[in-house]
């Protein structure tokens, strides 16, 4: 078995957009593949009409994209496993849901929704929890309770029915889970689940699941832990079929925590809190927008690596990896038990670490459409210069405008706080002598003009801190930006000259 070829599956439901807890699923199913030369697959799970929502397959397939991760095999990559939507297998289940029938292993229960809610209904009044299992089902509306003659009648006439799986009666059995270890359980704790409906002609997950998984010839189940609680059916469906000595291995990956560590992170964390729990922007059918990290402005890089360390640890210091770099050295065993906390600041310290490492032309590439829009049309050159200048200062691109705006328009409003502090005394006044200098500098460079206003500082006794606070202030609007001289220079000196003379004229002193 260990010789197996690798196949995983990424198998979503489309029931809405995809959280990031699918899509880290996604991610550590693609490092898998590729660290084992296997294959990675999109199966879409999609046999619960009544949770269909439109547009969600298109989203999970928008996202992939965006993030890179490339499928070998799904719905629109076809496959020889085809088709790769459970919707058009359809006809495949049926036989493997009579097929346990005709084995024992499972049974027809006729049991109307309405009798079936009177029981739990009864069993709440009683303080106890109805489940349909061994202690029920003999008392209740099934092929084990009728007789066969009973059973066929009421098939013939075209009864709906569902198909339950038998669970057999205090069997113990052991699971092993890649990262869990063995797992036992004893089989008079199980239901006996729903596998098939004749209403809709279609089997539940647990049915569509297992088969599937089977005929596609998946190696590896790599999914969240909410799905732990199934592996016992899981195991013990495989056992049903026949199939155990060659059933896929399993692996459950730690639940992604809210940012203060209590629960699991729900697609209603996120936007409330300020950072977005989906891939990319949803718009729901009913027209509300959640944010998405491509829409927030995250390097798919950035967001690929943030996600691998959610649950995994490469054993080393290292935090950033490139994709190629996760793939060689991914290995289940570093997978965690715990639950991995969401930190939203790391998030963005991720991005960070992606946006300083991109070349300045590369980032200036991606400011110069903000730029235009804001109606400006320098050159690159001139923005990759900028872009150098100031990148260390965010975590976003759509941050640089506001990290470097007073490199093409004088600024408008100058910051109170900062005026109260640095705007006063003799310094407005000493500023419209440093204009007054500055207009007759013949060489325009960064190093030429900081001696010179040194000097004019030395001379006329001033306090250095001070005036280029002020300085700061006059030119850019407030108490930030990168060196200072290097603005002069770029601005050249009409325009500081300018910005200078007006600070002296609209900023009120204090
Ligand atoms: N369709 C299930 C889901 O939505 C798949 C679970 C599994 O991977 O077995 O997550």
């Amino acid at each position: 078995m260990s010789q197996r070829e690798v196949r995983v599956r990424f198998a979503p439901s489309p029931t809405g957009p995809l959280h990031i807890g699918g899509v880290r699923t996604a991610l550590f199913n693609y490092l898998f593949a590729k660290k084992h030369g296997g294959k990675f697959i999109l199966r879409i799970e999609d046999t619960d009409s009544t949770r269909f929502v439109p547009g969600a397959e298109a989203y999970i397939n928008e996202s992939l994209k965006w993030l890179g991760l490339t499928l070998d095999e799904g719905v629109a990559e076809g496959g020889p496993f085809g088709p790769y939507k459970q919707s058009e297998r359809k006809a495949i289940y049926k036989q493997y849901a009579q097929q346990l029938i005709d084995s024992g292993w499972a049974y027809y229960a006729f049991d109307t929704p309405e009798q079936l809610d009177a029981l739990r209904a009864q069993h709440e009044a009683e303080k106890s929890t109805f489940a349909y299992d061994i202690s029920t089902r003999n008392s209740l509306n099934n092929s084990l309770s009728l007789s066969d003659e009973e059973t066929k009648a009421r098939l013939l006439s075209g009864e709906s029915y569902v198909i339950r799986f038998k669970m057999p009666e205090n069997v113990d059995v052991t699971a092993r889970d890649l990262v869990r270890g063995e797992v036992t359980f004893n089989t008079n704790t199980l239901d006996d689940k729903v596998l098939y409906k004749s209403a809709d002609q279609l089997p539940t997950y647990h049915l569509a699941n297992i088969v599937d998984d089977r005929l596609m010839e998946i190696s590896h189940v790599i999914r969240g832990e909410e799905w732990l609680p199934s592996l016992p059916l899981h195991v013990m469906l495989y056992r049903a079929f026949g199939w155990e000595s060659e059933m896929p291995q399993f692996a459950h990956l730690p639940l992604i925590l809210k940012p203060s560590g209590k629960g699991k992170l729900s697609k209603r964390d996120g936007d409330k809190d300020g950072f977005p729990v989906f891939p990319l922007q949803y718009v729901s059918p009913e027209g509300e927008v959640a944010s998405g990290y491509r829409e927030s402005g995250y390097f798919p890089e950035a967001v690929n690596n943030l996600l691998a360390l959610l649950g995994w640890n490469s054993g080393t210091e290292q935090e950033i990896f490139s994709l190629d770099e996760l793939v060689n050295i991914f290995s289940i065993e570093r997978v965690n038990k715990s639950g991995a906390r969401f930190d939203p600041d790391k998030a963005k310290w991720f991005n960070h670490q992606y946006l300083v490492n991109k070349s300045d032309a590369e980032l200036a590439q991606l400011y110069l459409p903000i730029i235009r829009e804001k109606g400006f049309e320098p050159s690159l050159e001139t923005v990759t210069t900028i872009t150098g200048l100031v990148k260390e200062r965010v975590n976003f691109v759509q941050e640089l405008w506001e990290q470097s705006y007073f490199f093409f328009e004088a600024p408008s409003d100058y910051d109170d706080k900062v005026v109260k502090k640095r705007w006063k005394g003799d310094v407005p006044a000493f500023i419209g002598e440093v204009a007054a200098l500055l207009e007759t500098a013949t060489i325009w460079k960064a190093e030429e003009l900081k001696q010179q206003v040194s000097d004019l500082i030395t001379a006329k006794e001033q306090n250095f801190g001070g005036v280029m606070n002020a300085l700061r202030l006059a030119l850019v609007g407030g108490g930030f930006g990168p060196d200072l001289f290097t603005i002069i220079e770029l601005l050249g000196k009409n325009e500081t000259v300018s910005r200078l003379r007006k600070a002296v004229e609209v900023i009120p002193a204090s």
